[in-house]
């Protein structure tokens, strides 16, 4: 197919405001990495400057070759030890009403690095006001299930792991995961806390057709998927996988109404959609009906 190398029109960006260098500030004071950089997401600007970032914890280099993200391969990093406790200081300094931590993959690590993930929720909500609410933004953790349920157990207010791609795509989209092990997970969470929400998201634009995206998201339905987000895939550099289509905003509203009608609580469905874009007013939304 053609590859496209402009940008259209919608998908041009808002300029950085006052919030924008306190943000950075922060981040920078209590040394920790941010997905919103490592994987060069267009929001930032936007979100940093309402003072919201998602925290990357676990180390800034993965063990996962996916094709379509910038977050550096190599060799991994020890675990810091201190970093639940500068997360926790990061989320009370930005003000945090919603706050949503991701890591890498840790496939180095024997539990994936699930304690420390647990450790993470547990002191941010040890030093955040009531009220304070948690998503998690998963890796697979190999399916290892007792994994899976130190991170469940330490009691996040969302659960979200993402599918990124249909099925068919993921030997050159998501090398080194598995479709069905995300289904698993996503499973896991809802029978070992079936009042937690699951949230998980795909990328539109790598070469997904309208059905296999229907039929996708009508697995993640079959295993309680409550949201959902849908968002353009953008090449972060020359080197990852090329962006088959531009899919316009109209279409984004068409399979957001489909998505709808699979039953998910929730679904953002749009060019700039990200699974941590305006994730405090999604979980509202959710917990509101
Ligand atoms: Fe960061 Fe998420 Fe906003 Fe992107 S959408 S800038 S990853 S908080
Ligand atoms: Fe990026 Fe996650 Fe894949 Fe690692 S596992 S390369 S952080 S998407």
């Amino acid at each position: 197919p053609e590859r496209k190398r402009r940008l259209p029109a919608w998908l041009k960006r808002p300029l950085p405001a006052a919030g924008m260098a306190f943000t950075d500030e922060v981040i920078r004071d209590l040394d920790l990495v941010t997905v919103c950089e490592s994987a060069k997401c267009p929001n930032r600007t936007e979100c940093w400057s309402h003072k919201t970032a998602t925290l990357m914890i676990a180390g800034n280099v993965c063990t996962r070759p996916c094709g379509f993200c910038s977050v550096p391969k190599g060799k991994t990093e020890a675990l810091q030890l201190d970093e639940p406790a500068r997360v926790a200081e990061a989320a009370k300094r930005l003000g945090l009403e919603h706050v949503v931590l991701t890591s890498v993959t840790r496939d180095d690590l024997p539990d994936g690095g699930a304690a420390h993930w647990a450790a993470c929720v547990v002191a941010v909500r040890e030093a955040c006001d009531e009220g304070v609410t948690i998503e998690v933004l998963t890796p697979d953790f190999r399916g290892n299930v007792r994994a899976i349920d130190a991170v469940i157990d330490s009691r996040p207010d969302v659960f979200n792991h993402n599918t990124e791609t249909v099925p068919r795509l993921y030997h050159r989209v998501r090398r080194n995961a598995d479709y069905q092990r995300t289904l698993d997970l996503l499973a896991r969470v809802k029978r070992r806390a079936p009042d937690m929400p699951t949230k998980s998201g795909l990328m539109l634009g790598l070469g997904e057709t309208r059905e296999e995206l229907l039929d996708t998201c009508a697995d993640l339905r079959a295993v309680g998927c409550e949201m959902l987000t849908l968002g353009q895939y953008l090449q972060p550099t020359g080197q990852h996988l090329p962006v088959e289509r531009y899919v316009p905003p109209e279409e984004f509203d068409e399979v957001g109404e489909l998505m709808r009608g699979l039953g998910f609580g929730l679904v953002a469905s749009g060019p700039f959609v990200r699974s941590s874009y305006h994730a405090g007013e999604m979980k509202d939304v959710l917990t509101a009906n």
